[in-house]
This record gives C-alpha cells, structure tokens and sequence, in this order.
C-alpha cells in the first residue's frame, strides 16, 4: 500500500457491518435502509434490461434521460438552470463523483477545506489527488453541530483550492442555514476558490430546515459542483448511481478522471433512476414524513437510554453523546457494543483528524424498519 493510503486502512463501514454480522447484532451503523424502494422503480430497471436499454455501455456522461430527468430536478426545485449536455455528468454513486471531482480538480499540494467529522471517502480522495486535507471542526452548540465561520475564514491561505461541504451533513445531521450558506459563498468568491458540494442528503429534510444548494447563492454557479445522488433518495443504495452539475470546464474536469476511473457505470438502473426523478411530490414528502417519525423513534429511545441526543435536521442519522452513561471513549463504546448488547454504531472520532473533538460521539443510523428501531432502543436499555 503506498504512503498516500497507508493511513487510511479499512473503511469503518465494513469493519461495523461485519462486526453486526457476526454478532447477529442490530445494525444502525452503515447507513442504508433495510426496505428497498418503490416497486415501479424496480420494474423500470427490470424492463430496461429486458428491452435491451443500458446493457451495453452507455454514453460516457449517463444516459440522455437521466441527464435531463437531472436537469429537470435542478430547475424545478431550487431553479438551477444546466445544460444537459455540457453540464451534467453521471457517475457510480456520489462517492465517484466525489473521487472524480478532486482528482479533476485537485493540484498536488493544494489545500482542500472539510467540514470534520466529515464523510471517510473526503480524505482519501484527498489524498489520492495529492491535495492536503484542511479540517475545520463543527462543534455542538445549542443542540446542534455548529461551523464556526471564523475558523472556516481562517482555514483558508493562499494554497487552498476547493472548499469541500457536505449539507445535509453526515454524520452530525446538520443542515446548513442560507446565513451560513451565504458567508461560505462570500468566502469562496472574495478568495476565488471552487466548492465541491455533497448534497446527497438533499430530500431526507425535516421540520423548519430546507436544503439550500450553494450553487444559488450569488457568483456561485460558475464554481460549484454540486454532487448527489439515487441511492439515498429512492432507497436503492446498491445501484450506484450518481450525478455532479457544474459549469462546462469543472464538469469537463470530473468527466476527465471519471473516465479513466470506471468510463461508465449502471446502464440499466440510469433509466430506472430518471423515472424515479419525476415520481410526484407524493414519494418525497412520504420519504421524509417516514424518516422523521423513525428519527423521532430512534432520538426518544436514546434519550431515554441515558445518551444526550442531537436531534439531526437531516439525514437518517442520529448523533448521540456517551458521556451522560459515565463513557468517554466512542471507539472503545462501539466496539464493545455488539458484544454487550447486540447493537452496532459508528463512533464519530474516525471522521476527525481533531480525533478527540469526536471521541465522546457515536452515530446510530435509522433507515430501518420501526421495529428494528423498537429492538435498537430495548437492547441499549437493558445494556
Ligand atoms: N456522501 C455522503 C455524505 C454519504 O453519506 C454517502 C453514503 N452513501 C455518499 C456520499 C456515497 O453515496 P453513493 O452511495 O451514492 O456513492
Ligand atoms: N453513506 C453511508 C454511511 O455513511 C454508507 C457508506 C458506505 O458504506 N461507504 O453510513
């Protein structure tokens, strides 16, 4: 393994779900849901095969229609205005997006701005790109986990190349406000830097918070690029497939690495994922009413185990603070959990390079049926 990875060792994610596996243990650790999503979608990628639609390669930047199903979305929901052809491009899931993005974009030894904890994919990709990575540390505050944005400001030097955000935010559930919003986008304009933004999470919203791309704040368009993706939206995280908007040179940047990376991906399930784009407002609003009351399960539950709870504002993540059960270390917590009572988290502190900020915070996820939920809290009880 070379000096860039060495560091990095084994995602989290398969080390917690193979933990929960040979445990028997409830799995609230990897983040996907344990209900697959609608029918029809499943039947629309089922009859893309069978009518031979996607089979062979597809077009290197994804499929017409779902390069326009994309720029319908961006246009009708927040009034993005992209050129499909020019400004879209369809990756294998969110994560090529975000490794095709910095390798496009990323000069060896230019500095690369993350929100911490942030998502484990952000500094890899970082540092395969030769960049370095330049954490600025969200801190709990009033409940919620808070930028500071004169740390952010004072992140930034003149070797930094691209702010790299994340709203709404894994793993705290944070949604950035348009107040935040907008001191970011006036940060990367007077210093001229680019923003790579992942919005993966840009449906799964709750109560007063609305997700706000930063590609609409002023002289942001033309140096955003703005990531998402199906897997979280339509609960089908297995089909990988992905999508980054963005001026024509930055998408042309991405499409540079992504072609080498896996030239194309998900023929089949990229005209599923068009028409699961235009489902009615029906599937979105049910999506999130769903997710908030198991957020509301789930945060309850935890309370009510003793743990402290950041309720998030998005996401289907909760965060929770051990300390309250005369615990400290989230990395030790999670890894005897399983063990003591058939539960599996993930512990913050490995999405820190600030390793300490992070270590009194685990992350449960709750995409999950309620009564896996129901199990969840009654095994933590008893803990
Ligand atoms: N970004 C964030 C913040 C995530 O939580 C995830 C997890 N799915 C991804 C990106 C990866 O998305 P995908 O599965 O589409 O590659
Ligand atoms: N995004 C999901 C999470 O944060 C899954 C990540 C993964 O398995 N790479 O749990």
């Amino acid at each position: 393994l070379n000096r860039r990875l060495a560091e990095f060792g084994t995602t989290i994610f398969a080390e917690m779900s193979a933990l929960a596996v040979s445990t028997g243990s409830v799995n609230l650790g990897q983040g996907f849901p344990d209900t697959d999503g609608p029918d029809r979608i499943a039947e629309a990628a089922v009859r893309a095969i069978r009518d031979g639609r996607g089979n062979q390669y597809p077009p290197g930047p994804g499929v017409p229609e779902l390069r326009t199903a994309v720029t319908d979305h961006q246009r009708e929901r927040y009034g993005l205005r992209y050129d499909p052809d020019t400004e879209v491009l369809v990756t294998a899931g969110a994560t090529e997006a975000i490794a095709a993005a910095l390798l496009g974009l990323v000069e060896p030894g230019d500095e690369v701005i993350a929100l911490e904890p942030y998502y484990d994919s952000y500094a890899a990709c970082v540092a395969m790109a030769g960049g370095t990575r330049v954490p600025v540390t969200l801190r709990p505050r009033g409940g919620r986990f808070v930028l500071d944005l004169d740390e952010l400001r004072d992140a930034v030097t003149d070797r930094t190349r691209l702010i790299l955000l994340n709203t709404p935010h894994n793993p705290t559930g944070t949604v950035l406000t348009r107040e935040e919003l907008a001191a970011i986008a006036a940060l990367a304009v007077e210093r001229d830097l680019l923003v790579v933004t992942d919005e993966v999470y840009e449906h799964l919203v709750f109560d007063d918070s609305a997700h706000l791309p930063i590609a609409t704040f002023p002289g942001m368009r033309e140096r955003t690029v703005t990531i998402s993706s199906a897997g979280k939206t339509f609960s089908f995280t297995g089909w990988k497939v992905g999508w980054a908007t963005g001026a024509p040179e930055l998408i042309a940047a991405v499409r540079s690495a992504k072609q080498y990376l896996t030239y194309v991906s998900s023929g089949p399930f990229q005209y599923a994922i068009a028409e699961a784009l235009r489902l009615p407002e029906t599937y979105f609003t049910g999506l999130r009413d769903d997710l908030r009351a198991k957020r509301d399960l789930l945060a309850d539950g935890l309370a009510g185990a003793g743990f402290e709870v950041f309720r998030p504002q998005g996401t289907y993540f909760v965060t929770a603070d051990i300390r309250p059960l005369g615990e400290h270390d989230g990395i030790a917590f999670c890894r005897a959990l399983p063990g003591r009572c058939g539960v599996v988290a993930i512990p913050h502190a490995v999405f820190y390079d600030h390793r300490e900020q992070g270590l009194p915070f685990v992350r449960f996820a709750f995409c999950k049926r309620a009564e896996v939920l129901q199990e969840a809290v009654k095994r933590l009880v008893a803990r």
